[in-house]
């Protein structure tokens, strides 16, 4: 029989937000083992927005100087009409917005991010790292978890957290939920910035918004790359296959667009697809000495751009509770998920409404650009719940 690891804290998961989490438990003293099933830590390479809210988080993580080096600060988030290519509205993230929020809005390349975190994690001799350790089996014993591994290697952990993603194992222990496939595809990737010639505001978040489709562009990587992201709803959607959001149809449904868009979609890669996926909001996210964080606690669409943020935050509320009641492990897990449940709630359905207002159309696209136009790019109340939160 396999020996048994016996570990304080485990993570499953070492994605961006089980590595947060355990920087987050390290810098405040406390010794955390991560598996990860892939055989190497990183991310897809595609970029990444990172709001206010996470900021502070990345702040309180003690990592922000090092992803300063990496980031571009957005100017401004900026909403343009996809058919017509006029600009609908924008807010400016200058001086008033980074006084609001006490940070700047950034973004930057997802491995960029991946590897500040990784770099801090190693550099941490309170935090152990595996990879090629696939969580096969998750048993909750009370006052403790027991973890086995498709390898054979056994674990059993004092406090387990559930950072395994969108398809979480951990979850299937706290709930029978399945996740929710839109009829929604996204292609996304970076090009080098020299391609990148026609547009002003190159260091502006771009959205363009139309019917069953919108078009994201930032710059990443100090202003080198480029990102795009193209997502739009396929007629051929049918659950439980691939069979649909095929690049043909990319091409179908955006040569409605203007000329911009059209000639920026050229310069998409057509490799891969992103079908996109959540769950609908769950109240318990741990049971005993066992709990979820990030996507496994509460994948969003990526509509407003905080799964990521999302997850930045938990890290932090998540490594406050366990060191606030060092003798009372339950309720401190409780004490996270009262903290954060709401809010996380509140994101999640957040973005499935305005992916509703951004892929309207007919007399919708109208009004609602009527109502978005008069917004001044000064006018936070909007946003103030979303990025004026401090973990
Ligand atoms: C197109 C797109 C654009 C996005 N843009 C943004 C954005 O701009 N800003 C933002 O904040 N968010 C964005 N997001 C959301 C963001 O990517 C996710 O919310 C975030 O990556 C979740 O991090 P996580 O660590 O919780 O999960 P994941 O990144 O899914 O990490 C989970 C990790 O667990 C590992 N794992 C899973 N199961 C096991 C197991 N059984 N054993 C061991 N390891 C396991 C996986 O290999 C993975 O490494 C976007 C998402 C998409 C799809």
């Amino acid at each position: 029989m396999a020996e048994t690891h016996r570990l304080p804290i485990l993570i499953i998961g070492g994605g961006i937000g089980g590595l947060a989490t355990a920087l987050g438990l390290a810098r405040a003293g406390r010794r955390v083992h991560v598996i990860e099933r892939a055989s190497e830590f990183g991310e897809i390479g595609a970029g990444l927005q990172i709001a206010p809210n996470a900021m502070h988080a990345l702040d309180q993580l003690g990592v922000l100087p090092e992803i300063r080096k990496h980031a571009v600060v957005a100017s401004r988030l900026v909403w343009l009409d996809a058919i017509t290519g006029e600009r609908i509205s924008y807010v400016d993230c200058g001086d008033e917005f980074r006084a609001r929020y006490g940070q700047p809005y950034i973004v930057m390349h997802r491995s960029d991010l991946l590897t500040v975190l990784l770099e801090a994690c190693q550099q941490d001799d309170r935090i152990t790292l595996e990879t090629n350790r696939d969580a096969v089996a998750i048993e909750d014993l009370g006052d403790s978890a027991r973890v086995r591994c498709a390898d054979g290697t056994v674990y059993e952990t004092d406090l387990l957290i559930g950072a395994d993603g969108l398809r979480s194992r951990v979850r299937r222990l706290l709930s029978d939920d399945e996740p929710v496939c839109e009829p929604y595809v996204a292609y996304r990737g970076t090009l080098p910035m020299a391609m990148v010639s026609e547009h002003a505001g190159l260091d502006n978040v771009v959205m363009f918004i139309g019917p069953q489709m919108h078009f994201v562009q930032y710059p990443v990587r100090r202003g080198e790359l480029y990102n795009q992201v193209a997502v739009f709803a396929s007629k051929r959607y049918t659950p439980n296959s691939d069979d649909w959001g095929n690049p043909d149809e990319l091409d179908a449904h955006y040569a409605q667009t203007c000329d911009y868009v059209r000639n920026s979609l050229k310069m998409i890669g057509r490799d891969r697809r992103w079908p996109m996926i959540d769950r609908a909001p769950i109240a318990t996210w741990t049971k005993n000495r066992i709990v979820l964080m990030g996507d496994a606690a509460h994948p969003m669409l990526q509509y407003i751009a905080q799964g990521a943020c999302q997850a930045l935050e938990d890290s932090i509320v998540l490594a406050k509770a366990i060191v606030a009641k060092p003798n009372d492990p339950r309720q401190a897990l409780l004490d996270y998920q009262t903290a954060r449940y709401l809010r996380t709630a509140r994101v999640q359905l957040t973005a499935r409404a305005m992916g509703e207002f951004f892929h309207i159309d007919g007399v919708g696209r109208t009004l609602r650009n009527a109502m978005m136009s008069p917004r001044k790019p000064n006018d936070f109340s909007m946003i103030d719940w979303l990025y004026g939160y401090k973990p």
